[in-house]
């Protein structure tokens, strides 16, 4: 069967490799396992609306509970399921889930647009491509992609018409960790995205007078100029929302408005309330 498949090909490639310098590689094996045990879940991270003050959406961010290791960062596990052919498997998990538990939200009067981070890699993935807008079609609330990893993107006509088919299913694109690492300029000028999302290393050092808050108030009006909505990551401060709100900057994530919770924890926050949520978090409690 498939996992045992998998766990056969982690076994090969652990061996195979450097010996597991970093102790990251036996994990490979528990991986397709840990889907089917139950060791996954799905945190959400509201998404502020910096022009009227609400919460308008979540993001939905993999969680590994390994039974001997406990927690695993995403950016460990998704690095290895990406690397060893998985990541379609536990990507289709998470948008199954993450659309679950957006129309459990809108039962319980809470509608909220859905974010679901995507490797760059699957918009090339014509079977994981056809496999998301089936869902989507299905699915009753707006849905949107965060493109993670695009330096992987390396068949951009692929990625390019997969992004138009799900824009004419509705679905927003959006580009993750924008300025960071590998995911530049050109990017912008070839994926028809319609959002773009500041990545938090830029916005964490942000004020007023930094290089920074610079970069960040460049890009965010690049990003108008193309069209485009902006989200910044990582904010943190009283300070840098403000600053962000005066460049014109569309939305705002971070551990000052919201940290990552519990879709119950965000009902909690958030019934009642409908999607409006009229101070970030931290002020409330
Ligand atoms: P990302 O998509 O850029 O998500 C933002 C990360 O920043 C999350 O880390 C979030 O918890 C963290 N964060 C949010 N606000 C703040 C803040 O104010 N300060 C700081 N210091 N950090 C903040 P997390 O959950 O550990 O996820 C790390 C990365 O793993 C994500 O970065 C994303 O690239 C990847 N990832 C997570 N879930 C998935 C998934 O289902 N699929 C794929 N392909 N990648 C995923
Ligand atoms: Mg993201
Ligand atoms: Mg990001
Ligand atoms: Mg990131």
């Amino acid at each position: 069967d498939q996992a045992g498949l998998g766990a056969e090909r982690a076994a090969a490639f652990d061996a195979e490799a450097y010996g597991d310098p970093s102790g990251n590689l036996s994990i490979i094996g528990d991986l397709m396992r840990a889907l089917d045990n139950g060791e996954f879940s799905l945190s959400y991270q509201p998404k502020y609306d910096l022009r009227d003050g609400r919460i308008t959406g979540v993001e939905a961010l993999a969680r590994w509970t390994h039974p001997q290791r406990g927690f695993v960062s995403p950016d460990v596990f998704i690095t290895i399921a990406e690397e060893t052919g998985h990541i379609r498997q536990v990507t289709d998990w998470v948008l199954r889930r993450a659309i679950v538990d957006q129309q459990r939200l809108a039962a319980d009067g809470v509608e909220l647009e859905m974010s679901v981070n995507i490797s760059g890699r699957l918009l090339g993935d014509a079977a994981f491509v056809k496999a998301a807008l089936d869902l989507a079609s299905g699915a009753s609330g707006k849905l949107c992609l965060e493109i993670t990893e695009t330096a992987v993107i390396d068949n951009a006509d692929a990625a390019i018409a997969a992004i138009e088919r799900f824009a004419e299913a509705g679905v927003k694109m959006s580009i993750d960790d924008y300025g960071s690492g590998l995911s530049s300029l050109a990017y912008l000028k070839r994926l028809p995205a319609s959002e773009l999302k500041i990545d938090k290393a830029f916005v964490m050092k942000m004020d007023a007078a930094s290089r920074d808050a610079l970069l960040v108030k460049s890009t965010i009006d690049l990003a108008h100029a193309l069209g485009m909505r902006v989200t910044a990551e990582g904010v943190e401060t009283d300070a840098a929302l403000a600053l962000l709100k005066g460049m014109g900057c569309d939305m705002a994530q971070g551990y000052l408005i919201a940290r990552p919770m519990s879709v119950e924890a965000l009902v909690e926050m958030l019934a009642g309330a409908g999607s409006a949520a009229p101070k970030p978090r931290r002020r409330r409690a």
